[in-house]
């Protein structure tokens, strides 16, 4: 039960004390002498109940306070319901704890919570399995000294947690692990490692098999193209036949462009090419392409200007930069009506070198191009199927920017333009 503490009844109660010493020392003519008596006996008593007080709260194991009178109840009765809040707050806060525990058990990855100096605080069940952790002997050891792959320390040390990355496990070669890091609080960090070893052997077997149907089917395509040239159909005598032919003859190039299409996105895909070991002549490459859409442009008569910046090279693949800049200039020469302007630019700027493709065709809406780039989205499909367009050049295009750290930037208006460019980062140039 709690009493409000009176300071005016201690005080008064004090008073009493040493009036009754006092009225005792002036009867027995000593009033001094009572009076230095009762402070004394105040101060013994105070003594008295410090060193219980000190007994209480370090040697005894009772959780409830010896009972006395007057301030000292008032004290350890504070002192006691410190500790009961306390002791409730612990235990709320260590079911949290478990709870959390539980929870994190039950996740279907590994996760690691390190602190700031990249030492781990705490790991699941899966980390111990999956990662080889060992707990409790590992909490404290710095995570980058436990697992040892040079792309993880990479990652875990550049500092930039925005994409995840593939990995071996460190326990199974054969199993592949997608680490992400993610900060929180305090500068902690929690990492979570997903099995994904079904995912990326199912995406190997689907670009080996894209890879390998098209190679098949290259070889059939060209015995028919082959035939295709030799039979002798004439135009006057047999229109019907000459028809069918020119269609047939149409369609083969059209899987033909298609199957070379899908090739190249294969090669691109499995391409482990370093892009900082070539230097690309990018003004001699666009010369060359400049030639070649000239001569694409033939019956179109468009006005095409490049406007190429001399000895501006960069590190890359040539192969897919050539892939990259050729679909792109192609399109324009496609996409835009007889007589169009087109302008294309390889020139240099605060970010980097930056090459981007400019027409005054018919432009493409803006429903359409956040999905351009996906394979086989085509903005008109007749329009494509007549252009003989396999819907998979800008799709080419992403995976050789992606490759080169770069990306497509779209910018069209209906009836007025499309521009299609692209950056390449200052690290990229070469010296001339
Ligand atoms: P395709 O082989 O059909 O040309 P792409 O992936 O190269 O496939 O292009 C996808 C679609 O984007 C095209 O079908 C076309 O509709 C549109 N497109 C591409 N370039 C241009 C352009 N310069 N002007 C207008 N539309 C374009």
């Amino acid at each position: 039960m709690y009493y409000p503490f009176s300071w005016l009844k201690s005080c008064l109660k004090l008073v009493l004390y040493f009036f009754s010493f006092a009225l005792v020392g002036w009867y027995v003519d000593a009033l001094w002498v009572l009076l230095l008596l009762g402070v004394v006996m105040l101060l013994a008593t105070n003594y008295w109940h410090l060193y219980k007080l000190n007994r209480w709260l370090w040697h005894s194991r009772k959780m409830s306070p010896p009972t006395v009178t007057g301030v000292w109840e008032h004290i350890y009765e504070g002192i006691y319901h410190l500790q009961r809040r306390n002791r409730t707050k612990r235990k709320e806060l260590s079911g949290l704890i478990k709870r959390f525990r539980e929870g994190s058990e039950a996740l279907p990855d590994a996760a690691v919570v390190v602190d700031a100096n990249a030492c781990i605080i705490w790991c699941n069940r899966l980390a111990r399995l999956d990662l080889g952790l060992k707990w409790p002997s590992d909490a404290g050891r710095r995570l980058d000294n436990l697992i040892r792959h040079p792309a993880f320390i990479e990652y875990f040390h550049a500092d930039n947690f925005d994409h995840p990355i593939e990995v071996p496990s460190p326990t199974n070669p054969n199993k592949t692990f997608e680490y992400r890091i993610m900060p929180y609080g305090e500068e902690h960090l929690l990492l979570i490692a997903r099995d994904i070893t079904r995912i990326s052997q199912l995406e190997a077997m689907r670009k080996d098999f894209v890879a390998n149907v098209s190679h098949e089917l290259r070889t059939p395509l060209t015995v028919i193209t082959g035939y295709l040239e030799f039979l002798p159909v004439d135009s006057q005598e047999n229109p019907m036949m000459a028809k069918a032919f020119n269609e047939m003859t149409a369609q083969t190039q059209r899987m033909q462009n298609l199957i070379e299409d899908l090739l190249v996105l294969s090669r691109i895909e499995a391409s482990s090419e370093r892009i900082y070991e070539h230097v690309v002549d990018m003004p001699v490459m666009l010369q060359q392409l400049e030639r070649e859409a000239q001569a694409l442009n033939k019956d179109k008569g468009h006005t095409i200007t490049f406007h190429v910046t001399d000895g501006l090279k960069v590190y890359g693949v040539e192969t897919e930069l050539r892939s990259a800049c050729s679909n792109l200039v192609f399109n324009a020469v496609h996409y835009t009506p007889p007589g169009g302007v087109i302008d294309v630019y390889w020139q240099q700027t605060a970010e980097g070198v930056r090459f981007c493709v400019a027409d005054n065709g018919e432009g493409i809406s803006q429903a359409h191009l956040a999905r351009l780039t996906e394979r086989f989205y085509r903005v008109d499909k007749a329009r494509s199927r007549k252009t003989g367009g396999s819907g998979l050049g800008l799709s080419i295009v992403k995976h050789v920017l992606s490759h080169h750290n770069s990306q497509l930037e779209i910018s069209s208006v209906v009836n007025q333009g499309s521009q299609f460019a692209f950056v390449l980062n200052r690290e990229l140039l070469a010296a001339s």
